[in-house]
């Protein structure tokens, strides 16, 4: 059986939450954020979050890869760059999850090479007691127990990335059984 973690009303309400957080910060500002979704992972909550946002801000996308199957590889390499110059920009990195930090971190000290005034950062989920490197973020989702989580934008192997609710793992075997029969959907 699947293991709900995140349902969609709390995914809802997450949303509502930080996007009134950004509005507050943001509003009146001259200088409107550049909000860049980590994909894949972070769409669903960036597309949900955004609507949320009562200010002027402008989009882009930035994509690395760091993960392989359920593990962190610690090795961070960028596949997409942003678009926008964001030179003197405000700026919020939107992450679907925060774990390690690695990837955080790394993609921060990335992006200051483009010399953006300030740089935020936004994630849905934070594993806060498996963090590696010194790493918190400004608006944070929920925080949650060292789980592997798959939906809304999480992936298991790729798949499940269109749910509206956050599961997690407590058995590998029923969604390796999941993936062997992939005429039946069950969520
Ligand atoms: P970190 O560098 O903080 O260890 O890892 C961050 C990245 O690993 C996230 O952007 C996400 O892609 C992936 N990740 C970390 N934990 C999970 C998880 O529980 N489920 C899924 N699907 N991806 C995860």
């Amino acid at each position: 059986m699947k293991k709900l973690l995140v349902s969609e009303q709390e995914i809802k309400e997450i949303c509502a939450r930080i996007g009134k957080e950004i509005t507050d910060k943001f509003i009146g500002d001259e200088n409107p954020p550049i909000i860049i979704g980590v994909l894949k992972g972070a769409a669903p909550f960036m597309m949900d979050l955004i609507k949320e946002i009562k200010c002027f801000v402008e989009l882009d996308f930035v994509q690395y890869s760091s993960y392989q199957r359920t593990k962190s590889t610690g090795v961070v390499v960028m596949k997409k760059d942003i678009s926008t110059d964001i030179k003197g920009r405000n700026v919020i990195i939107v992450e679907d999850i925060v774990d390690t930090g690695k990837t955080f971190a790394k993609m921060v000290e990335y992006l200051h090479t483009y010399e953006p005034l300030h740089i935020y950062t936004c994630t849905l989920l934070d594993k806060k007691a498996r963090r590696e490197v010194e790493f918190e973020c400004d608006f944070v989702g929920k925080e949650i127990p060292n789980y592997f989580v798959y939906g809304y934008g999480l992936d298991y192997l790729e798949y499940f990335r269109n749910t509206k609710e956050i599961y997690y793992i407590d058995d590998e075997k029923i969604i390796i059984d999941e993936l062997n029969n992939k005429k039946e959907w069950n969520y």
